[in-house]
């Protein structure tokens, strides 16, 4: 396994891949690996002959410069983790390839960075598509991954693919939990015992709002107020936003709409604070099977044309 940080030794290498007409996957992470960047590279592992894993904490993205502060950092693990699971080239970022002195460009998506994380976090999807379209450019992989947990990122991600005509796929791989429903992120690391039991109510509210649906419930007022009335017992638990909305434009849905049958139309979206930490997680309804597998441990393919 390469483990590189000038960008353009990055290049050359995914460039080398690329001439020899070897398909590239690339996983963008911040650091901090657990089983759902995991599953990211194994489905990239599975699908690409090279498996590119870039780790770079992009300071743009933080809205919060206490949330940047605290970012877990755990490098050598990340690289054993990488080499565990077949990764060819590990990208550690640099700031000064990517941040450089003089840098005054952003790339910038419309309506779908408005509501949810965008409202909360100003600045925030300005600064991920800036540094995530810098470095497609750098790899130039035919395959990018990403995790339906940061559905939002997903969404805008593929629209920037797709507005500014970048020529690769963006995958969407399921979100991996823990046994007990809690989805898998760095920002757990920073959770004592006590908060991580806290914040179970969120998968709680989703799981409760899945399985009102599948029982058929579809008025959107009543699941809205499910999924509030979810959160009320649990006051250490600062919900930012608890919201329904369409899972392709997130315009919210509103009473008296509801919701259609089909699966996977609406998302359930919820972020939280607890003992600081800033936690999120989605669902799809109808389509939460694979969200909240009877078994722990699976994690199929997203394989929805995303
Ligand atoms: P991060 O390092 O948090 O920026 O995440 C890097 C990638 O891993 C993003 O595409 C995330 O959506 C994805 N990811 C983070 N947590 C999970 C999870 N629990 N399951 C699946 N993908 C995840």
């Amino acid at each position: 396994m390469k483990v590189i940080e000038d960008a353009a030794r990055v290049r050359e290498w995914t460039e080398a891949y690329r001439r020899a007409g070897l398909s590239v996957g690339f996983v963008p992470t911040m650091g901090a690996l657990h089983e759902g960047h995991g599953e990211l590279i194994r489905v990239s592992r599975e699908e690409c002959e090279r498996v590119v894993v870039s780790i770079y904490v992009n300071p743009t993205q933080f809205d919060n410069p206490d949330d940047l502060d605290k970012y877990p950092s755990a490098l050598e693990g990340d690289l054993e983790a990488c080499r565990a699971r077949g990764v060819d080239l590990v990208w550690i970022g640099r700031r000064e390839d990517l941040l450089p002195e003089g840098f005054q460009t952003w790339v910038e998506v419309g309506s779908l960075t408005s509501p949810l994380c965008g409202a909360g976090r100003p600045g925030h999807f300005r600064g991920v598509t800036t540094v995530v379209a810098q470095l497609l450019h750098v790899v130039r992989p035919h395959r990018a991954y990403f995790g339906r947990k940061d559905f939002q990122q997903a969404l805008v991600i593929r629209r920037m693919v797709e507005d500014l005509r970048f020529d690769l796929e963006i995958r969407r791989v399921l979100t991996v939990r823990e046994p007990d429903g809690h989805a898998l992120s760095s920002r757990n690391l920073r959770l004592d015992e006590a908060e991580r039991q806290t914040a179970l109510a969120i998968q709680r509210a989703l799981r409760l709002l899945a399985a009102r649906f599948e029982e058929g419930e579809r008025s959107v007022g009543e699941l809205t107020r499910h999924l509030r009335g979810a959160f009320a017992s649990e006051p250490r638990l600062r919900v930012e936003y608890a919201e329904l909305r369409d899972a392709d434009t997130l315009e919210l849905c509103q009473e008296p709409d509801s919701i259609p049958d089909e699966p996977g139309r609406v998302l359930v979206a919820v972020a939280a604070q607890v003992g600081g930490v800033r936690l999120i997680d989605s669902i799809l309804l109808g389509d939460t099977s694979a969200d909240f597998p009877s078994d722990p441990s699976p994690n199929d393919r997203d394989d929805e044309p995303t």
